[in-house]
């Protein structure tokens, strides 16, 4: 058993759908405060009353994590509401395929905007609020894809996404001296609205590469975001922990088959 976090403050980017409702979720059952951020309000409401009618406590905040902003408004509401920062689970992405020859300047700039520009927001945001708490967990959900795999149209995702472990190994080593640690989650192919968007057979043949045969589940990323963010582990930093079902072990079609 981890030590409990409940009463904590945990702000969660892009918690009205996916991954960070599933982080969201999971956090409040553990008795968190949880703060719902996300663009879309009708989603994000509907993501908090969920969490309070199974008895956890969370609140909604509208912010783009592009938007300074915004992410300042963001890590003040929590201060406001909450009483502070004490973790911050940033997690909001987007996806869009482009090949590289048909990718515009602005796909590009959109995806890097959102994914890599917004972790760096959420963080420079929150970190004052944890200075002041003496400690705080933050946790960047990266991907396998661009760290460690590639995947046709998402050059610009992959460049986002391995940035992102870039940002973590120098931030970690500046903030270490505030009783501060940033982690980042790898998932693989997670069933999300996000992921169902790509269609039937991107899934069909994603779960058919994935040694334990099943896309994960917003859990299994949640409760990895939960050990990070927890007291045991406040020795690790600046470090990375793949939820992948084993999809980047096979080095060919045939390991799988023959297994
Ligand atoms: P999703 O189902 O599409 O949900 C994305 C969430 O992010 C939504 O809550 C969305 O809400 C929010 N969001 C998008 N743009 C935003 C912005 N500019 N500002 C604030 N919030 C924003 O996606 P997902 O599959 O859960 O993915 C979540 C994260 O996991 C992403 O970082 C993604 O790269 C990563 N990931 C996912 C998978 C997977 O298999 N699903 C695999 C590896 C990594 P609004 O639209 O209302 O803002």
């Amino acid at each position: 058993m981890l030590t409990s976090i409940a009463g904590a403050s945990v702000i969660v980017t892009g918690a009205s759908k996916g991954i960070g409702k599933g982080i969201a979720r999971v956090f409040a059952s553990k008795g968190a405060k949880v703060l719902v951020v996300a663009r879309h309000e009708d989603a994000g409401n509907a993501t908090v009353e969920e969490i309070r009618k199974a008895g956890g406590n969370a609140t909604f905040c509208k912010g783009d994590v592009s938007s300074w902003d915004d992410m300042q408004a963001m890590a003040q509401a929590a201060a406001d509401t909450h009483g502070g920062v004490d973790i911050l689970c940033s997690n909001a992405g987007i996806f869009p395929s482009a090949k590289l020859l048909e990718m515009s300047v602005d796909d590009w700039d959109q995806v890097l905007n959102v994914n890599l520009r917004g972790s760096f927001l959420a963080v420079k945001a929150c970190v004052p609020h944890m200075q002041k708490r003496g400690k705080g967990r933050i946790i960047l959900t990266s991907s396998i894809t661009g760290p460690i795999t590639g995947f046709p149209g998402w050059s610009h995702y992959g460049a986002s996404k391995a940035g992102q472990l870039g940002f973590i190994r120098t931030a970690a080593i500046e903030l270490a001296k505030h009783n501060i640690t940033i982690n980042a989650v790898m998932p693989g192919n997670i069933m999300t609205e996000g992921l169902a968007d790509l269609g039937e057979e991107y899934l069909r043949t994603m779960s058919e590469s994935i040694p334990l045969k099943r896309l994960g589940s917003v859990e299994d990323i949640a409760h990895a975001a939960l050990f990070f963010a927890s007291e045991e582990a406040g020795y690790i930093t600046g470090q990375t922990i793949v939820v992948d079902g084993g999809q980047i072990l096979p080095e060919s079609l045939e390991a799988l088959e023959e297994a």
